[in-house]
């Protein structure tokens, strides 16, 4: 109750309404927690704007953890746990039947545009197949605009697909220093064959100019973020199981990840290997194991995700890699402290707050003009295109441009 949490919170900053800040929405969990609150359309709202990006649980003096208490809560409301006790309510309950409808409603929507569409790798690399062949025949622009929001979220270019079943793992065993290679596990992500398939083309490129063998099972699933955030518990930790079970070589050395928020989702449990993001991983290689960069006289704008930042806590990575490569100046966002808005699937669910969020982001980087923009997190990454019409890169994705 002390409210140091209040001020750090991106959601309350757009409204300064406390049942949209990390306090008020613990009160409320705490009302429906005992009857005295019903899960309306009001109540619902408020907590489902929430981001999870953990600004207040870092900031938090007595350790709430914030986060758990949110995915839990997620998952009561999805499963239709809290009914008000009129008994101990305190103010009367003016839901109506159409106010509790429209959240199920919507919440089915969102559910099963989750399990059908975004947590399923091939399903997305045919719709990006398909976006990008109507961008090429030029109705991109128009897509955007009767998509609404929806339309705006789109990235103007999508990069080639990539296929995982393709994929020959190289059986080199020393890189160019001479060193010995290590087997690694690549878990792509849901994003890996369309959104995010040229960071997944570059990140193989450099593991393999480093001397790794590496391996990307074709059976790997969602890594389960949307679920463990948006009210699926269950599924969230079958998934986790099933990724276990696909990287249970023994051989590997490390799982390495593309993207903060799906190695965040790994680690909750432990794997057969050290599970690990590209760029921390990549960031920490001994010198002897780098073959020398190509200089690249670039600023280079570096976006923090939530997610590498308080939950990986790993945010001096990104630049400490990017300034292996000669020339190259990187420029952090003074904006790093905050959301960008994207959070997952908030992006669709709350447009206007997701636009919102990312506004002072845009803003900055139009001020500072960087050549590009890199983050560690598709997620982050396409929503911030979106607003500035060019790509943002996965940092390494200007590691295997130095290469070249
Ligand atoms: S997780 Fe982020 S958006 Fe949610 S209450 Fe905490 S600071 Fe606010
Ligand atoms: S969550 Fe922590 S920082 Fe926020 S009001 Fe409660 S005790 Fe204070």
């Amino acid at each position: 109750m002390c409210g140091i949490c209040v001020p750090h919170c991106p959601t309350f900053g757009l409204t300064q309404n406390e049942a949209d800040g990390p306090r008020g929405r613990i009160s409320l969990a705490l009302g429906l927690s005992s009857g005295q609150l019903a899960a309306d359309a009001t109540v619902v709202d408020h907590l489902d704007r929430c981001l999870s990006c953990l600004a207040c649980e870092s900031v938090c003096p007595s350790r709430v953890a914030y986060g758990s208490l949110m995915d839990h809560l997620r998952t009561a409301l999805a499963a239709g746990d809290f009914t008000a006790d009129m008994t101990t309510q305190r103010t009367p309950d003016t839901t109506t039947v159409d106010e509790a409808a429209l959240p199920k409603a919507a919440r089915r929507i969102w559910t099963a545009l989750r399990n059908r569409v975004l947590s399923r790798r091939r399903m997305m690399g045919r719709l990006g197949s398909l976006l990008r062949i109507l961008q090429r025949l030029g109705l991109g622009g128009a897509l955007r605009t009767l998509g609404g929001p929806w339309g705006r979220a789109l990235p103007r270019q999508l990069p080639k697909r990539f296929h995982p079943a393709a994929h020959r793992p190289a059986t080199h065993k020393t890189n160019e220093t001479g060193r010995s290679a290590r087997r690694v596990g690549l878990f792509i992500g849901c994003t890996g064959e369309a959104l995010n398939s040229d960071a997944v083309r570059a990140g193989i490129r450099v593991l393999q100019a480093l001397g790794h063998i590496v391996e990307i099972p074709e059976g790997q699933a969602c890594c389960g973020a949307m679920h463990q955030h948006g009210g699926d518990l269950a599924t969230a930790t079958r998934l986790r199981a099933e990724n276990r079970q696909v990287f249970s070589d023994p051989d590997l050395t490390a799982i390495v990840v593309i993207g903060t928020a799906c190695t965040a989702e790994l680690q909750r449990e432990p794997q057969a290997a050290p599970v690990v993001e590209i760029t921390d991983y990549l960031a920490n290689l001994p010198d002897a194991d780098w073959p020398p960069l190509n200089p690249l006289a670039i600023r280079a704008g570096i976006h923090l995700p939530c997610s590498q930042t308080r939950v990986l806590k790993q945010p001096g990575s990104t630049e400490r890699l990017l300034r292996r490569i000669p020339d190259l100046t990187p420029v952090p966002l003074a904006t790093n402290d905050r959301c960008c808005g994207a959070a997952g699937m908030h992006v669709l669910m709350y447009p206007d707050q997701a636009e919102a969020l990312r506004a002072p982001k845009l803003e900055e980087i139009e001020r500072l003009k960087p050549d590009c923009v890199v983050s560690a997190n598709i997620g982050c990454a396409t929503h911030l295109a979106a607003g500035l019409g060019v790509a943002v890169r996965h940092p390494v994705e200007l590691i295997a441009r130095a290469l070249a």
